[in-house]
C-alpha cells in the first residue's frame, strides 16, 4: 500500500474546566484560557477542511507538540523555550501522534441556525457574527456501544443436530461399505483393449501474456488485461484507493491520507501456434489371454502419442455379475475363463478382495 497524503486538517480538543470545545492547533483555551490537559487528546472535527494558510501548514507539519512541564502550554515540535511561561521544555513531554481518528469527511457541514438570534451561521463557528452570541457547545456525549446480538438457541441446537446427522450417515456409509459377503463366482468374461495416438501438428488456440507469446505464433490478437496488483506505483496501471483518513500528528493538526494500490494492466493475446494434436487413436481389443500393441503406420509429419490399456473381467455368480478392471496385464492374465473365484462382496455391489479357488 503506497500512503497518499491530501493535505492538514486542524483537529479540536475539549477543555476539561470549562467544557468549550477548541479549535486545536490553539495552545489555550478560547474561554478560559486553561491549557489541554496531558491525558486530553485530538478529536476529529464534524466540519473538517484543509489547511490553506501557509503559516498554520508549516505549524501542523512539525510535528507532534512538546507540552511544558511547569503550565502545561503546548509548544512547537522545534521549540526550546516555553512560548506561554518561559521555562525550559527540554524536559517536556511529546504528544503522542500516528493514532488514526476516523474517516475523513470532506463534505461541508450545512449551516445551522443561531440558538440566538436564528440566523444561518457555519456549523464549526465560535461567535455568531449576526449577534454576536457565544456558539460554544459542551462536550459531546460518546457514543454507546451496541451490544453483540445473541445467537439464538433453536440455531445452536439445529447446528447440533445436523453435525450428528452428518457424522452418522458417514459411520453409516464405511458401516456399509465394509460389510462384506463371500460369494463363489466364475469368470464369465474378459477383455482387454491397447490403444495408441497418433499426433500431428495441428493449428492450436492457445492465449498467453504479450512477452510469452512464441514468435511463430498466428493471428495475434492483443489487449489490456488486469495482471496484478502492485503496492507501488507502475506504468500501465489504475490507482485504486480507499477512504481518506486523519492520522493525528501531535501537533492539533491530523494529516488526511489514503491507502492506495496500483492494478497493473498488460497486454494479453489470443494466437494460433502449430501444436501436437491427436488426430486418430488406433485400437486393438481382443477377449484372449494375449494382448498385443496394434501397428501403427506413421505418415509424414505424424508421430506417435499415448499408450492406453484397459482391461476388463466378468465375473458370474448365483444369476449376478460382477465387474473388475484389472490394472496391468499381470493381473489381467490370472482371470482365465471359467475359472473360480471366491469374492467379498460389499452393499453396494462392489468387489472388496477377491481370491483364486
Ligand atoms: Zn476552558
Ligand atoms: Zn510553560
Ligand atoms: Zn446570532
Amino acid at each position: 500500500m503506497t500512503q497518499k497524503e491530501l493535505g492538514y486538517v486542524e483537529l479540536e480538543w475539549t477543555c476539561k474546566r470549562c467544557g468549550t470545545i477548541n479549535p486545536g492547533m490553539k495552545r489555550v483555551c478560547t474561554n478560559c484560557g486553561a491549557p489541554i490537559g496531558q491525558d486530553d487528546k485530538f478529536e476529529l472535527p464534524d466540519q473538517q477542511e484543509l489547511i490553506k494558510d501557509q503559516e498554520k501548514l508549516e505549524e501542523a507539519k512539525k510535528g507532534p507538540s512538546i507540552q511544558c512541564p511547569y503550565c502545561n502550554v503546548l509548544n512547537s515540535a522545534d521549540a526550546k523555550i516555553c512560548i506561554q511561561c518561559g521555562g525550559d521544555i527540554q524536559e517536556g513531554l511529546t504528544r503522542q501522534a500516528g493514532e488514526v481518528l476516523g474517516a475523513y469527511k470532506a463534505d461541508t457541514v450545512p449551516d445551522k441556525p443561531c440558538p440566538f438570534c436564528n440566523q444561518p451561521v457555519k456549523a464549526n463557528a465560535q461567535r455568531c457574527p449576526n449577534c454576536g452570541g457565544s456558539l460554544v457547545e459542551t462536550a459531546k456525549p460518546t457514543a454507546t456501544q451496541s451490544k453483540a446480538q445473541k445467537t439464538p438457541i433453536w440455531l445452536i441446537v439445529a447446528g447440533i443436530a445436523l453435525g450428528v446427522l452428518c457424522i452418522a450417515s458417514i459411520i453409516t456409509f464405511i458401516v456399509l461399505n465394509n460389510r462384506t459377503n463371500d460369494v463363489t463366482a466364475r469368470v464369465a468374461d474378459r477383455s482387454w483393449q491397447l490403444s495408441i495416438e497418433i499426433l500431428e501438428k495441428q493449428p492450436v488456440q492457445k492465449s498467453n501474456w504479450s512477452e510469452d507469446v512464441p514468435s511463430d505464433a498466428q493471428d495475434v490478437s492483443c489487449e489490456d488485461k488486469y495482471k496484478e496488483t502492485s503496492s507501488e506505483p507502475a506504468p500501465n496501471s489504475v490507482e485504486v484507493c480507499g477512504t481518506p483518513y486523519t492520522v493525528d500528528q501531535g501537533s492539533g493538526a491530523g494529516m488526511v491520507v489514503q491507502d492506495c494500490e496500483y492494478q497493473i494492466y498488460a497486454s494479453y493475446c489470443d494466437y494460433t501456434v502449430l501444436d501436437w494434436a491427436v488426430v486418430d487413436t488406433v485400437v486393438a481389443q481382443g477377449r484372449d489371454n494375449n494382448p498385443v500393441w496394434p501397428v501403427i503406420t506413421l505418415q509424414s509429419g505424424q508421430q506417435e502419442g499415448d499408450r492406453n490399456e484397459q482391461y476388463h473381467v466378468t465375473f458370474a455368480a448365483d444369476g449376478e455379475t460382477y465387474t473388475y478392471t484389472p490394472d496391468d496385464l499381470s493381473e489381467y492374465s490370472q482371470f482365465d475363463t471359467g475359472s473360480e473365484w471366491i469374492l467379498s462382496i460389499n452393499t453396494f455391489g462392489e468387489i472388496k478382495e477377491m481370491q483364486s479357488k
